[in-house]
């Protein structure tokens, strides 16, 4: 697509900073699998087609010639980006240890001149991801020590995690499980997760499903739409949650086919993942309208990456545009993971504090996610805060606001009663 549509980093936040026009989404072309032949009832499988389909529409008449149909699918695909013969090296050391995948109308959102656009450091391959510090770890949130059954991940006490594929539509150079996603997992039965279905009957505990991956969003209308119905007749599910990249690297992929698919008792939740405002885009607002005009609610979960979103006002244009734009609520902000190979992607844990520090205040409380750490070996997310408590004694607080200022306050409540004035005074001596 034209890159003179995403949303510059510098992008003013106004209500007239983002303006497109309005295609219907019933007007793009659906990408959906229903029809493929692959597509029979108890198989899960991904046609090429599906993750790789050209875009329409006319903002994609100004991709750069020759890169409109590149799709970045096989390591061999790498020889044909436009990159420097150095950086071309260094990323096929590297692509030797883990996937390379991205759909064509994420890469078309690249500037191939700037060797450090956003976009580009999300999919192409870097050396640094070959130098490993003893101190990361393959499982960096714990999946495998919460898992009882095949494809399932029970962490916290009232919701799962449900991985139908391990396949993705674009291998992301910062993924927290690329040990786990795998395009070798392009076709399964549905049979390998009657364990997890099973389990999830069995513990009504469970209210939420989160179906993520891989990217569930890889698998066909149909089989989709086999999986909700199935969820749909466990009693005590009430959410079934969706994370999913496609909305931002193939929103062609969400269409009326899709929201049929997953319309059913369940309230659902669409988990989208946009690290940096350049991957706002005009297809991706149809998406997002779609999706919302479907009922779902939207949220979204950014990763901080040094170098590539570490900073206030792309952090603060993102969220902005979120919201103002595509109607997605920022959701979390996710501190880097430990995994293998990222130390060249991960900031400070203070840096992420100042960035927060910096955000509040002067961004809408509706605009700003939650930044938060998963801790090591399962034990979940713990919520990282700039610090607004100067000292404390007893009810008495000092705050600092979001100018720097402080500020005194005193709770008022029945077991801080009011003193007699005498009380008092002495109390100040
Ligand atoms: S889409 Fe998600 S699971 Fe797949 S590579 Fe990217 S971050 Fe990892």
């Amino acid at each position: 697509m034209s890159r003179g549509s995403s949303v510059p980093s510098s992008a003013p936040s106004g209500p007239s900073a983002v303006s497109w026009p309005t295609p219907s989404p019933d007007a793009s072309p659906d990408a959906s699998p229903d029809a493929s032949p692959d597509a029979s009832p108890d198989s899960f499988c991904v046609p090429s087609s599906v993750l790789d389909a050209p875009p329409s529409g006319s903002v994609f008449m100004h991709a750069k010639p020759g890169l409109s149909a590149s799709v970045l699918r096989h390591r061999k695909d790498l020889d044909r980006l436009p990159i420097a013969a150095a950086e071309r090296a260094r990323s096929q050391a590297a692509e030797q240890a883990y996937n390379v995948r991205a759909p064509s109308q994420y890469l078309q959102q690249i500037d191939w001149a700037n060797a450090r656009d956003p976009v580009r450091l999300q999919v192409v391959p870097q050396a640094e991801e070959l130098s490993f510090d003893p101190r990361e770890v393959d499982d960096p949130i714990g999946d495998q020590r919460h898992s009882p059954v095949p494809r399932l991940v029970h962490r916290y006490p009232d919701r799962v995690l449900l991985m139908p594929t391990y396949r993705c539509a674009v291998y992301c150079r910062h993924c927290f499980r690329k040990e786990t996603v795998d395009d070798e997992d392009a076709r399964f039965r549905l049979s390998s997760l009657e364990p997890a279905l099973s389990y999830i009957a069995e513990h009504a505990e469970i209210r939420e499903v989160i179906v993520t991956g891989g990217d569930p969003l890889v698998l066909s209308n149909a089989q989709l739409a086999q999986l909700r119905s199935r969820l749909d007749a466990i009693p005590h599910l009430r959410l079934l949650r969706v994370h999913t990249r496609l909305p931002v690297v193939q929103p062609s992929r969400v269409t009326a086919g899709l929201v049929r698919a997953f319309k059913g008792r369940l309230m659902v939740c669409i988990v989208t993942h946009f690290n940096h405002p350049r991957e706002i885009s005009e297809p991706t607002v149809v998406a997002a309208r779609t999706l919302r005009e479907a009922g779902f609610m939207l949220l979204n979960q950014t990763v901080l990456l040094r170098g590539i979103n570490d900073d206030p006002q792309t952090l603060q244009t993102l969220f902005r545009e979120l919201v103002y734009t595509l109607g997605i609520k920022p959701y979390y902000l996710h501190h880097c993971d430990l995994t293998k190979g990222l130390t060249h992607l991960r900031t400070t844990i203070d840096a992420g504090l100042a960035i927060m520090g910096r955000l509040r205040g002067h961004t809408s409380g509706v605009c700003l996610p939650q930044y938060v750490l998963d801790l090591p070996q399962g034990h979940g997310k713990t919520p990282l805060g700039p610090l607004f408590v100067e000292s404390r004694s007893g009810f008495d607080w000092v705050f600092r606001s979001f100018r720097g200022e402080s500020c005194p306050y005193t709770e008022v409540v029945a077991e801080n009663p009011l003193k007699p004035v005498a009380e008092a005074a002495s109390d100040g001596k």
